[in-house]
């Protein structure tokens, strides 16, 4: 059976999830306040609602609870996220993904009870910020406060070397989780394991030994 997603608030964030599940065919429920933005999206979704979420009679109104997954993507006003989630939760909504827009807004969702939390201007600027120091990172996942896993597309200079001879993680502390190599993936590479040409490493570390080898190999 289909999964069934309910997306409340229609900004760019909003509205991107909805035509991401569009191309996925799944069933979407839209909700926004505003009139005008439902008008802009209703062709895209199962079903558009205008309505304040914050009304939780809105929420019920339209069966919320039959949603497996709702996502909440009001930013700007707090408050509103903060409501809206609080009462979803509170219907007995299974699963809940809300966008933060700073870290105090992040803990005060979790402590609600929103099963996920997401941050993207962060997690965009985060990546940013590494693409500057090295062209060679190309995406990271941020896994505790200060650790990370990083994808990074091996230098000219890995060509031809072993783990063992790269010794990154005596050198810097970075340990290497996987090669994508192509279509497929080495997992758990051993030490004797050859990097090639467009390897993309995967990397574990802490975010301050990830820095260090993401300056040092971006001058490569
Ligand atoms: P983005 O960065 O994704 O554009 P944003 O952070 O600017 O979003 P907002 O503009 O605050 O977020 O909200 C996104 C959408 O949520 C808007 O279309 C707005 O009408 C809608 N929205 C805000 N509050 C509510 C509410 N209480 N009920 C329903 N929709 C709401």
């Amino acid at each position: 059976m289909k999964k069934e997603f309910a997306v409340i608030g229609l900004g760019r964030f909003g509205s991107s999830i909805i035509k991401e599940l569009r191309e996925l065919n799944v069933n979407v429920l839209a909700i926004d306040k505003d009139e005008a933005v439902i008008n802009d999206y209703k062709d895209m979704v199962t079903e558009a609602v205008i309505g304040n979420t914050m009304d939780e009679n809105v929420l019920k109104s339209v069966g919320i609870t039959n949603f497996d997954h709702v996502i909440v993507a009001i930013g700007e006003n707090l408050q509103a996220s903060i409501l809206t989630t609080l009462i979803l939760k509170d219907l007995g909504v299974e699963k809940v993904t809300v966008k933060a827009q700073n870290d105090y807004h992040g803990r005060v969702l979790e402590k609600i009870g929103a099963d996920a939390v997401i941050h993207p201007e962060r997690d965009i600027g985060r990546l940013l910020a590494h693409r500057l120091v090295s062209a060679h990172t190309l995406d990271i996942l941020e896994i505790s406060d200060d650790h990370s896993i990083v994808e990074f597309k091996a230098i000219d200079d890995f060509t031809d070397k072993t783990l063992e001879q790269l010794d990154f993680r005596n050198e810097f502390g970075v340990s290497v989780l996987a090669i994508k190599r192509h279509e497929h993936i080495i997992v758990s590479p051993d030490a004797n394991t050859k990097i090639i040409e467009d390897d993309i490493l995967i990397l574990i570390a802490s975010d301050q030994d990830l820095s260090k080898f993401e300056i040092v190999m971006g001058d490569h």
